[in-house]
């Protein structure tokens, strides 16, 4: 670059400069507790007044209680907001993961459905805007839920360990997820001597995405913090505790000093983030459009699926591409797409992982050509009817697992589209699938909130929810 190409360069605006996206999201859940109606005010006012959208996800319960205290001002506040989904009663049992967990995936999507979507609804109602995203209450996780959203069109945002990709945002079953990031911090509103460290914090996390090209920090919060020395929920429904409506009780509140140093707190937390100039604070949506998939609807060229023929190994897992990413069903999807005969291969879709058992395979079996472009053609037509893979590939009268199958398929592709001779015969042998490490397996860690009867456990959904891995891959920042 010569020196007037460099200095013009220079006074170009930083557009494509990174940049640290700030989350501020609101967890709106305590509906017993009136004085938490007003701290949800006082957030929303405040953050309008600084020039920042947070995102309000709002329990259906607390929605209809806002409506019947009357509380139109709380209401028309948080409407200057983004508008989110945080369930419809929140820790009224069963709780999502509990009633998810002997469920298998269409009817764990449904019966999601029939619990929360009156909420969900409600939530609209009141607020007049469809809400974007969803988080589960405490950390009553279930895969199941993500069926559900993905046909409400929703967005997922949480904390927590269920699913993790390196702490970064994602895809899984189909939905971008926004739940196990790195950068989830928050300044302690209670003890404003921490103050300085958690500024501090931020400024380490707002280093670091810079040096990685930009990024996300999550911060999460509860309106009830502001004004609650105990939270709602915990007061009642602790320990699987699920008392009749009339004897639920409210949560001791903060005194007036408390309530007003934590507002200062926060205050002073959002000042400090504001001064930076690469800081631009997001809501859920706007997150979603900055990482919105590059890969769908794409036509894949013979070169491309060549190459990602050869990237397919024993272990199966998600491939990162120049500027878009594929799960492993994608991949899978596309492969088998271009030997069941199709010339042009798109992503017209992006299936889930398989919700059936999976066929076991302990040692590798044979077959031929003739048998891989029937399966092939079979597999095309259960992918695009059902909107996932199959547990069981059948070649013929054997079943394989989708893992061995992809594997096979791979090795079987690559011969094919360089234009060359097909060997007859082929193996098919066992293989993993290695984007389920990113998925939890049944931990106790899991289910650690207070909230859960004791002995809280989950393996077969958890067992489900690592099938799933099969949809999972990053999520990549780049469009505008
Ligand atoms: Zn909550």
């Amino acid at each position: 670059m010569n020196a007037l190409l460099l200095a013009a360069a220079c006074l170009l605006p930083a557009a494509d400069a990174p940049k640290v996206y700030v989350i501020l999201w609101f967890d709106t859940e305590d509906y017993l507790l009136p004085a938490s109606d007003d701290a949800a005010l006082w957030l929303a006012d405040f953050l309008t007044k600084e020039g920042i959208r947070g995102t309000f996800k709002v329990v259906g319960e607390k929605a209809r209680v806002l409506e019947k205290r009357g509380r139109k001002d709380v209401i028309a506040a948080l409407k200057k907001h983004e508008i989110g989904y945080h369930s419809n009663y929140h820790s009224v049992h069963p709780t999502p993961a509990q009633y998810l967990s002997n469920l298998g995936w269409d009817e764990g999507v449904e019966e999601f459905d029939r619990r929360e979507g009156q909420g969900w609804k409600d939530v609209e109602r009141v607020f007049g805007q469809k809400p974007t995203c969803y988080g589960q209450p405490g950390s009553s996780w279930g895969p199941q839920s993500y069926g559900a959203l993905k046909k409400w069109g929703m967005i997922y945002l949480d904390a927590g360990r269920h699913v993790s990709l390196d702490g970064k945002p994602n895809y899984y079953a189909g939905v971008f997820n926004l739940y196990h990031l790195t950068h989830l911090i928050r300044a302690d509103i209670t003890k404003p001597e921490l103050l300085e460290k958690a500024n501090e914090k931020f400024a380490d996390s707002r280093k670091q995405l810079l040096k990685e090209g930009g990024g996300v920090v999550s911060i999460v919060y509860h309106p009830c913090e502001w004004v609650h020395q105990k939270f709602w929920d915990g007061v009642n429904f602790s320990k699987g505790a699920n008392p009749p409506r009339e004897k639920w009780v409210k949560p001791p509140q903060k005194t007036e000093d408390e309530t007003k140093s934590a507002k200062k707190v926060f205050i002073d937390y959002i000042t400090f983030m504001k001064r930076f100039k690469d800081v631009e604070f997001i809501t859920a949506s706007r997150a979603a459009k900055l990482y919105a998939d590059k890969a769908a609807g794409r036509e894949l060229s013979a070169k491309e699926l060549l190459e990602i023929a050869r990237k397919v190994a024993d272990g199966v897992t998600f491939q990162e591409r120049g500027g878009y990413a594929l799960s492993a069903a994608e991949v899978f999807f596309l492969l088998n797409a271009r030997m069941a005969g199709h010339r042009q291969v798109r992503l017209t879709q992006s299936p889930l992982g398989p919700t059936s058992r999976v066929a076991p395979l302990e040692k590798a079996v044979k077959s031929d050509m003739n048998q891989l472009h029937r399966t092939a053609a079979d597999v095309d037509d259960y992918i695009k009817k059902h909107g996932r893979l199959p547990g069981t590939v059948w070649l013929g009268s054997t079943g394989v697992p989708p893992e061995a199958y992809l594997k096979a398929l791979a090795k079987a592709a690559i011969p094919t589209l360089q234009g060359l001779e097909t060997p007859e015969e082929f193996m098919v042998e066992p293989a993993k699938l290695d984007a389920a490490k990113h998925v939890s397996g049944d931990d106790p860690k899991l289910w650690g909130w207070v909230i859960f009867p004791p002995g809280m456990k989950a393996p077969e959904m958890m067992d489900l929810a690592k099938r799933q891995a099969w949809s999972l891959k990053p999520a990549m920042l780049g469009a505008k």
